[in-house]
């Protein structure tokens, strides 16, 4: 009867501690409390009593304890609902009966007449055997539980660490392409991953070509993470992700192990979509390894990744989207064709975009009817849309403190204020002597591309950090709407304009900083292009001797067929043409020196200036100068 009990509320209590976890830590606390209290009144008492000196224990019927008792051998007695306990007169021997019958009315006057001490009350010992019988369940249950949330939760614990499965995330998010505001050219970009994902048998039929693997690059906290989600969300697949950080601190092998899972899972769940955030952390160049033997358990990993992307086909609908702020450190074999060959921009919003990211973020607060988001918008240029989403959050923080029913105007600029405050300790700031170096060398490219034919106007140039890695930026945009083609004369405009920042900095600051390595390079590559690929060259006519690939980020070409001498060829021509831009390129700054400073100095100043503010300084310039104005865009201001 009573075991068949026990497992009644076995199974009962199983049932309910699965669906009721914060009941079960309550009547887990509830147990150790009754325990406690136990230990301290009854069983300790008992133990007291007992464990003095009692020698011997000895089971006995009801009856003979009576009969001691009667005989008056018995010095004390502990009644319970369904046990005696007698204690002998020497105190050395403890008698107990067990399955005593209903409750004997005459044993008190018996006991009492023999001035035997008793205690004990059958309520209360009703409830302690209860307690006794429920409590290794509760204590049980409770352990599991924890145990369970433990494991499920962390690490994996000892049995999850070869297995990837506690690992990986794996949702199905429901995060829309509206939610991600601000980056519309990426969104561009990976819209058509939405359309294979959704209907893949139409691409494969075709045997069209997608990409298996597309790279995120961006500041942290501009929403590569949220734009992967969307495109899981807005085609409704899976969505698998981990993060390549998480790969580091593993044991070796399991980093591997896990990557193979991870292409596993994604395959039997297809279509769906891989997402590996913080690539770098697995994908760094193996040549800047740094450590002498390196990390071995990085490289595994690493080679374990590239096996897998090689190993499925285009025919297989899992897209692999990886995210990076630092794309310049990926080791090169992860950017081949097949693997990740496409790169996504995913930059800081500008003013529109901003304004879109807090709309977006404010839907789910209660916002006052004059809350002016765009002033909020202006005022938070260089923030990501993670930033943005903070503010509007410690915004509600700010209301909800002040006891107010709707977000207002204050909340929102105190907010701002305050994540200022933070990424200013967080970022280290820029010092005065790099602020210096960038203005010269941005007032460098706006000046040249002013007065270059074919070089696209100045819209803005700024000395505000901004984007990835960039100290400063000069924005250009086209006169016309949309550029398809671009005549030579235009791309060596580029050229001028980009080795104008390095000439600044030569003429200007008398040293040359790293900060125009990537001018450089962008310089050599249009040259390179021209040579090789659009046959605008003498040393190679019209022979096109590589295929481009992509033109992203410096883009890596497919295929180079060409000699060694070709080769050597292309590269002298390269250098010369260098040389000899760069020469005119010194001496067109040194005629508009006045005009530099002019710039460098109210760049320091405002640290932002409108194209239009560029080009009345330079016409002011050349008037004192009593030069004629070679100023090469008259038309239209923007
Ligand atoms: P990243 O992966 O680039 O570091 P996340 O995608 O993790 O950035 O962004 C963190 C959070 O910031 C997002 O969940 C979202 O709430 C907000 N956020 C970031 N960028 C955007 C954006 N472009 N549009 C809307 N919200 C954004
Ligand atoms: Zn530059």
């Amino acid at each position: 009867m009573n075991n068949q009990n026990n497992k009644k509320n076995d199974n009962n209590n199983n049932n309910f501690f699965n669906d009721n976890p914060m009941l079960a830590f309550g009547i887990f606390a509830l147990a150790m409390i009754i325990i406690f209290k136990s230990l301290v009144n009854d069983d300790g008492l008992n133990n007291i009593m007992g464990d003095q000196k009692i020698a011997k224990t000895e089971k006995v019927k009801y009856s003979d304890i009576k009969q001691y008792i009667k005989d008056d051998k018995v010095q004390s007695v502990k009644i319970t609902s369904s046990t005696i306990e007698a204690i002998d007169k020497s105190g050395n021997i403890k008698f107990i009966a067990q399955n005593v019958p209903a409750f004997d009315e005459k044993l008190i006057p018996l006991m009492e007449e023999r001035n035997i001490t008793y205690e004990g009350r059958i309520g209360e010992g009703l409830m302690a055997e209860l307690i006794g019988m429920l409590l290794p369940i509760f204590i049980f249950f409770g352990i599991w539980l924890f145990l369970a949330k433990k494991m499920s939760k962390g690490m994996g614990g000892i049995l999850g660490a070869g297995r990837a499965d506690k690992l990986i995330n794996s949702e199905k998010p429901n995060v829309k392409f509206d939610d991600v505001q601000g980056v519309q050219e990426a969104k561009d970009e990976v819209v058509e991953i939405v359309d294979f994902l959704k209907f893949p048998e139409r691409y494969i039929e075709l045997g069209a070509k997608i990409p298996k693997g597309l790279l995120l690059v961006g500041p942290p906290g501009t929403g590569k993470t949220l734009l992967a989600k969307a495109v899981a969300g807005e085609a409704s697949v899976p969505f698998f992700s981990v993060s390549g950080s998480s790969f580091i601190e593993m044991f070796v092998g399991v980093g591997a192990s896990r990557v193979r899972d991870l292409f596993e899972q994604a395959k039997k769940d297809a279509p769906s979509i891989i997402f590996i955030d913080e690539i770098d952390a697995i994908g760094k160049s193996r040549a800047s390894g740094g450590q002498m033997g390196g990390n071995d358990e990085r490289e595994q990993t690493l080679n374990q990744l590239l096996a897998e992307m090689d190993g499925f086909g285009t025919d297989t609908p899992v897209i692999v989207l990886a995210a990076t702020n630092r794309p310049e450190t990926l080791d090169a074999a992860l950017l081949r064709a097949g693997r990740f060959d496409r790169q996504v921009l995913v930059d800081k919003p500008d003013f529109d975009g901003r304004l879109a990211i807090l709309k977006v973020h404010s839907k789910d607060v209660k916002l006052s009817e004059n809350v002016d988001l765009e002033i909020v918008a202006k005022q938070t240029a260089g923030l990501a849309g993670a930033d943005l989403a903070n503010i509007i959050n410690e915004a509600a923080l700010l209301a909800g403190r002040l006891n107010k029913k709707v977000i207002e105007q204050s909340e929102l600029l105190e907010a701002i204020e305050r994540s200022f405050v933070g990424l200013e300790k967080k970022n280290r700031k820029v010092s005065e002597v790099e602020k210096r170096i960038v203005a010269y060398h941005e007032s460098g490219h706006a000046l040249m591309a002013e007065l270059t034919k074919g070089a696209t106007r100045v819209t803005k140039v700024s000395i505000i950090p901004r984007g990835l890695g960039a100290l400063g930026y000069t924005l250009h945009l086209p006169d016309e709407e949309d550029r398809f083609l671009k005549q030579k004369h235009e791309l060596m405009a580029e050229i001028d304009v980009f080795l104008g920042g390095r000439a600044a900095e030569e003429i200007f600051i008398g040293e040359i900083s790293t900060g125009a390595g990537n001018d450089l390079d962008r310089a050599t590559a249009i040259l390179k292009d021209m040579i090789t690929v659009y046959g605008m060259s003498d040393v190679a006519g019209l022979m096109v001797l590589s295929r481009r690939q992509s033109s992203f980020l410096g883009g890596g070409h497919i295929s180079n067929d060409f000699s060694e001498k070709m080769a050597q060829d292309i590269d002298a021509n390269i250098k010369a043409t260098l040389t000899e831009r760069y020469e005119f390129v010194k001496k067109t700054l040194k005629e508009y020196d006045g005009a530099i400073e002019k710039m460098a100095e109210v760049l320091l100043d405002v640290e932002v200036i409108e194209g239009s503010t560029v080009r009345s300084i330079i016409e002011e310039y050349e008037k004192e100068q009593g030069m004629e104005s070679r100023l090469a865009h008259t038309k239209k201001e923007v």
